[in-house]
């Protein structure tokens, strides 16, 4: 808290309780919680919906996409994702729905058969690195497997590379979550010396994977359009070709219950990863690549689609960057990301403070991320970091959550200095 005169704070706590009590009693029903696309980010897709059509069903190699079979994908899908993703088509797996399936898939075949360079996990000790702040979901899936999370501090380059080079030098360590574009949920990109370093690093353990979740390559909230990254050529120049597991969907491009998702990686990878698909399915649902491929086209045709979704976007990110700027700059209360892309603003606050504003919050009616969420195990030791998710609502509801979390966050920074709503 800076140096303010005893007077000063109580009139900011004198305005600010008026103010709580005031948005408390208008009965608020907004919700912050989960980095959902809008319904008029789906509608979007729309037209998809309507193919492939009526008896178009065969794909550029002459097969019927009813049918089974395609383990891979079709050619022309992963030729269209693979130029989204700056990866050749013959390294690139088109699944069905959801990324964190091929993420889960990826982990318990790795825990019960190891995977290329490596043995089966089941019995040994294996941990995880995490960026932190970093994806819930991502820890989540770790727990439930007992793979060990540890984490690892995050600058605005990506994860802190000293910290890294130290832990993997550990044989326990096996893997790596990494969101290297518009991280979740600070929407950090991470820098090519970062990333070179990712790929160049000496692990004890010989078969550490970097778990490259790529979820957010093309989803930019500026005009800036950082090329695709190379995490393929960089671990295959520095000598560890089999590295990085590739994570990719359409969630957040096309329709987040029915898009598309990816699997990429080393020739050795991908054959492994086939291996254990093979076993699963017969094939996926190419009608559905086909759809995705009629309707964005090609890079034009998905960028295209991503310029739209930014300008549904890029307004709420504003609303919320606006309100805490008024409410909370130059007091030196908090700090809060102002992304390029991504789908997440994450805010650090007064230490200790984090859960009682998501409960000051429960009461204006803002449901929050709990305090906490982007840590492993669901623990801040600080309790200082919260993300905020303005995609779901209107902008209009972005602003008032917006206004309302800012105020949340000055009240209990003024009750951490003793001057808050009891007062
Ligand atoms: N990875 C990250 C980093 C995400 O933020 C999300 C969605 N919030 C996912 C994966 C989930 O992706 P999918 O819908 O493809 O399962």
């Amino acid at each position: 808290m800076p140096a303010l005169s005893p007077e000063a704070l109580v009139a900011q706590a004198a305005e600010a309780r008026a103010t709580y009590a005031r948005l408390a009693a208008a009965g608020l029903k907004l919700d912050m919680t989960r980095g959902k696309p809008s319904p008029a980010q789906l509608d979007l897709a729309e037209g998809m919906l309507a193919l492939p059509g009526n008896r178009d069903v065969v794909t550029e190699t002459g097969e019927d996409a009813r049918n089974y079979g395609g383990l891979q994908g079709l050619p022309e899908a992963r030729r269209l994702f693979g130029a989204m993703l700056g990866v050749p088509p013959d390294l690139l797996v088109v699944n069905e729905n959801s990324s964190l399936a091929v993420m889960h898939d990826c982990i318990v075949w790795a825990l019960l058969k190891g995977v290329p360079g490596g043995s089966s996990w089941v019995g040994k000790d294996v941990a995880f690195l995490c960026p932190v702040p970093g994806y819930d979901r991502h820890f989540a899936l770790c727990e439930g497997f007992g793979i060990r999370l540890i984490p690892v501090a995050m600058d605005d380059e990506g994860p802190v590379m000293e910290e890294v080079e130290r832990l993997v030098a550990d044989p326990a360590v096996r893997g790596m979550w990494c969101v290297p574009t518009y991280s979740n949920p600070t929407g950090v990109t991470y820098s090519d010396a970062t990333m070179r370093r990712l790929a160049a690093m000496k692990t004890a353990a010989p078969d550490f994977r970097l778990f490259w979740d790529n979820a957010y390559g093309v989803h930019h909230l500026t005009e800036n359009r950082p090329a695709p990254h190379d995490i393929l050529g960089l671990t295959a120049e520095a000598g560890n070709p089999d590295r990085a597991f590739i994570f990719a969907s359409t969630s957040k491009i096309t329709l987040a219950g029915a898009g598309l998702a990816f699997f990429a990686g080393s020739k050795a990878n991908v054959a492994w990863y086939l291996e254990q698909a093979g076993r699963r399915t017969i094939g996926p649902d190419k009608l559905n690549q086909l759809r995705h491929t009629r309707f964005l086209r090609d890079l034009d045709g998905i960028h295209r689609h991503m310029a739209a979704h930014r300008r549904l976007l890029a307004p709420k990110f504003d609303a919320v960057l606006e309100a805490l700027d008024t409410r909370l700059g130059g007091l030196g209360l908090a700090r809060w990301t102002r992304p390029e892309g991504g789908y997440f603003i994450t805010v650090e606050m007064v230490q200790g403070s984090a859960k009682r504003v998501v409960e000051l919050a429960r009461g204006l009616g803002i449901a929050l991320t709990p305090a906490g969420a982007t840590s492993p195990y669901g623990k801040d030791p600080t309790d200082s970091v919260l993300r905020l998710a303005p995609t779901y609502p209107t902008v209009d509801e972005v602003r008032a959550a917006a206004e309302g979390i800012a105020l949340c966050i000055h009240l209990a920074a003024l009750e951490a200095a003793g001057v808050g709503l009891a007062a």
